[in-house]
């Protein structure tokens, strides 16, 4: 089968890492797999040019991607990330672990993400609404709330959301509330989803640690981003009586072995902008990070984060993925031989999109649900998926990331194989 043109992965690469879960699934596929090609290619990608004034007169132009990796099971359900070094294969990437990851869930959505190559912090936010508008407007002709449906992701929150919202109804002529999730409450968000994500962290990991007699209480717990993913779910496992130990977010790395108090650490970040400086603990290098001991670990930064050699390094029981994509094929093969336990995050942090789709559901009826119900039927849910990938995993004895990627390309295949081939 001749390769992609437009993109040449490495093996550790974002996609050369998806691509190799794919290869690692195939063997599991039974008849299915005359499909599996399907995967290895992203149904659409759209590459697009925002130009806008910045406030000091000159225009400026950023690249903008929407890929829409697979639309078998449903609509496109994908975040939108704002960051420097954002390409067209990490978007890529990151489509495609979401069609694993509303598979793997059983939600009634396809794949798809989106992303802008800059760096929001230099924008003011005047600026940053204007690159909002343009980009949605660019990417108008394949979203929508029956096409594909934005969130937030890296760097994007409710605020983005809402200028996302108004510019796609201002284009179509009516308020379309479900045409991106992660909204302010006002304009058809919903409750507990700024949460989401991060608590769905915590409940797959207190699963896990049940399943492997890690007590919670006392347990000790070092989280790489500490941003809407990582602080929520490192608050959460702090609540639950284990211990913040280390803390590491893009100004720098802190360490207490008692454990932080969060609420002063919050409280710190809040105001600082960033961990650094933050009295209750004691600053550390980066690097030393991945060598504190620990029962979980959880990375819910970036990409490729935890490579062969870190993998080596390691001391935790759990690695407990809040981030898309944070380990290498590499990594992951090493914390393999190790047994050290990874729980993947087409699980580990799909509460988000979990709750995505309550909202969207909820927009759809404008009827819309308590935050206890929401917490409880997201519980249920990813519990429920989370039970059986671990069966799934005994039964083949395969890891949980492939049993996830079993799970999820099953479904996703014997959907294209009922659908049948257009035309
Ligand atoms: P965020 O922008 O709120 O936070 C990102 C955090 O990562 C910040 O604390 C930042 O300081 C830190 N960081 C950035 N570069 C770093 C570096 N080089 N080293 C250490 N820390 C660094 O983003 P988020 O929404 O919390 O997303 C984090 C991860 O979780 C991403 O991989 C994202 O794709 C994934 N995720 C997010 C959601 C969601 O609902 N927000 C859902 C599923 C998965």
């Amino acid at each position: 089968m001749p390769n992609l043109s437009f993109v040449t992965p490495s093996r550790n690469s974002p996609w050369g890492t998806y691509l190799s879960q794919i290869d690692a699934v195939e063997p599991y596929l039974g008849s299915l797999a005359r499909w599996v090609e399907t995967l290895r290619r992203p149904k659409r990608a759209l590459i697009v040019d925002i130009p806008i004034e910045l406030d000091n007169g000159t225009i400026a132009h950023y690249e903008g991607y929407r890929v829409q990796h697979s639309l078998t099971r449903g609509p496109g359900k994908g975040g939108v990330r704002y960051h420097p070094d954002v390409t067209l294969e990490e978007v890529m990437a990151l489509s495609a672990w979401m069609t694993i990851k509303n598979a793997a869930v059983n939600l009634p959505y396809g794949g798809a993400k989106g992303g802008i190559r800059l760096d929001p912090k230099t924008l003011s936010m005047k600026e940053l609404e204007k690159v909002t508008r343009r980009y949605t407007s660019e990417i108008g002709i394949i979203i929508g709330p029956q096409q594909d449906i934005p969130a937030p992701d890296v760097n994007t929150n409710g605020q983005i959301m809402a200028w996302m919202m108004d510019t796609y109804s201002m284009n179509v002529g009516a308020t379309a509330t479900g045409v991106v999730t992660g909204k302010p409450i006002p304009l058809g968000g919903s409750l507990g989803r700024v949460a989401a994500t991060g608590r769905g962290v915590f409940v797959i990991g207190r699963e896990a640690m049940r399943r492997l007699n890690v007590a919670m209480e006392g347990a000790r717990v070092a989280v790489q981003g500490f941003g809407n993913v990582g602080s929520i779910a490192a608050k959460l496992f702090a609540a639950n009586g284990a211990k913040i130990v280390a803390v590491q977010d893009h100004s720098g790395t802190i360490q207490n072995e008692q454990g932080f108090d969060m609420q002063n650490l919050l409280d710190h970040v809040a105001l600082a902008g960033g961990v650094a400086g933050f009295k209750g603990g004691d600053a550390i290098a980066n690097e030393n990070f991945w060598d504190i001991k620990t029962d979980v670990l959880i990375p819910a930064a970036l990409e490729g984060q935890i490579t062969a050699e870190r993998a080596q390094r390691l001391h935790t029981r759990i690695v407990l993925e809040g981030a898309n994509g944070p380990t290498t094929p590499d990594g992951d093969a090493v914390l393999a031989d190790r047994g050290i336990t990874v729980v993947p995050d087409v699980i580990a942090n799909a509460g988000g999109v979990t709750v995505s789709y309550f909202e969207w559901v909820q927009d759809f009826s404008s009827f819309f649900w308590t935050e206890d119900e929401i917490n409880v039927r997201l519980d249920k849910i990813i519990t429920g998926a989370f039970k059986g990938i671990w069966e799934t995993a005994e039964q083949h004895r395969i890891s949980l990331r492939t049993a996830a990627f079993t799970v999820a390309c099953t479904r996703v295949l014997q959907a294209r194989e009922e659908r049948g081939l257009y035309p």
